[in-house]
């Protein structure tokens, strides 16, 4: 079989030439990035617990940062484990033992982690001070944020060559800060959504005084390429606090509280992507979209249009006789969802002649867009594609 032949369908007959060519011209286009996961999918989270080993984190008499935080993790990352057996947790530690602050962040881009959630506790020369604070990646607004973050930054100084590890940050001088003033990344709406969440349920069903969601510059949340939060489950350095924290029951009322944050964040993120999917269905009819046939083939390799044909939430073999003898079906998987697609261009106008010829087969087949692997809007893609 040819190299064209492999992307017709047998049992349909192909007259056309031009069409011929069209698909030809398909098959040259590489298949770049097969998508696991759709980017507004939760499948992957990273669980961080601060500190560890010779990095004890906040301490006091009664209970140091590093424990309560570990424990918190892992009753976090059991329930998520629990109730959304789909989702996959890692942790940057489950033991204590040290980690860098860079490799915390590498963990999570490395595994291409939908979510990124830090836990650490406070502590403050003033010791009446109690309550959760929330954080996402900003600029401080306020001295006691900075100071906030100064401590958190200061780990770093754990390690022999921190100042070349980090770009020459300084943890402990003010001026270092100002970088954070442009990390308002994209990802800082759903951080904002998460943190609000979690400070809600601290504060509404475990009655913790809740000190609100703040912003400051964190470097393991700089470092991060996915929306990202990090909690201050409360001050060690609060007697009453230290002792709350450091009972079991405790800990796992807080870790249900960000559990159930995490759990309303995913569904609202999950759903509204849905929202979006149903619209590019809708937009496939738009034939605004087709660029003329004139037009020189774009250098955007990243770009990656193909038809789908089927989505199961079981796996379907694909010599199924469910895909009607299409050839060269595509299995990808978002959020447990099998979906199977055919094609792989990044000229638009050559997919919507695909999404023709596969209708005669599979009637309700519609064009989707990959830009390096990951799904986005077909109004997106026509954007990428006029810069
Ligand atoms: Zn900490």
């Amino acid at each position: 079989m040819n190299i064209i032949q492999e992307y017709i369908y047998r049992g349909l007959n192909i007259r056309s030439s031009v069409i011929l060519l069209l698909l030809g011209a398909l098959v040259l286009q590489p298949l770049v990035g097969v998508s696991q996961s759709n980017h507004s999918m939760i499948n992957t989270v990273v669980i961080d617990a601060g500190h560890g080993g010779k990095d004890p984190g906040a301490v006091s008499k009664i209970v140091n940062e590093k424990d309560v935080v570990l424990s918190i993790a892992l009753k976090l990352g059991t329930y998520i484990e629990k109730y959304f057996p789909a989702v996959h947790v890692i942790y940057t530690r489950d033991t204590d033992v040290f980690i860098p602050l860079n490799r915390r962040s590498e963990i999570a881009n490395q595994n291409k982690a939908d979510l990124f959630i830090s836990i650490h506790a406070n502590a403050n020369n003033n010791t009446s001070i109690s309550g959760t604070e929330t954080y996402t990646l900003g600029l401080h607004k306020t001295q006691e944020n900075l100071e906030v973050a100064m401590k958190e930054n200061a780990v770093m100084l754990y390690e022999d060559d921190y100042s070349t590890k980090y770009e020459g940050f300084d943890p402990q001088n003010p001026a270092s800060y100002i970088i954070f003033n442009l990390m308002q990344g994209m990802n800082r709406e759903k951080s904002i959504n998460l943190a609000e969440l979690t400070e809600f349920q601290f504060k509404t069903r475990v009655g913790r005084h809740s000190r609100g969601v703040r912003e400051a510059g964190f470097w393991v949340l700089k470092q991060v390429s996915m929306p990202s939060i990090l909690v201050e489950v409360g001050f060690v350095s609060n007697p009453t606090e230290a002792n709350y924290l450091k009972h079991s029951d405790n800990q796992d009322y807080l870790a249900s509280a960000i559990f159930r944050a995490f759990r309303d964040y995913k569904t609202k993120v999950e759903e509204s992507s849905v929202v979006l999917e149903k619209k590019e269905e809708l937009v496939q009819a738009d034939t605004s979209l087709i660029v003329p046939e004139t037009t020189e083939p774009k250098t955007d390799s990243l770009i990656e249009f193909c038809v789908q044909v089927k989505s199961s939430s079981k796996q379907i073999p694909l010599n199924s006789v469910a895909f009607n003898n299409l050839e060269d079906v595509k299995e990808r998987i978002s959020d447990g969802i099998y979906k199977y697609t055919v094609g792989s261009t990044n000229q638009y106008n050559e997919i919507v002649q695909l999404q023709k010829e596969v209708r005669k087969v599979i009637s309700d087949c519609f064009v989707v867009v990959f830009y390096n692997g990951e799904r986005i809007s077909l109004s997106k893609a026509r954007k990428l594609q006029k810069t």
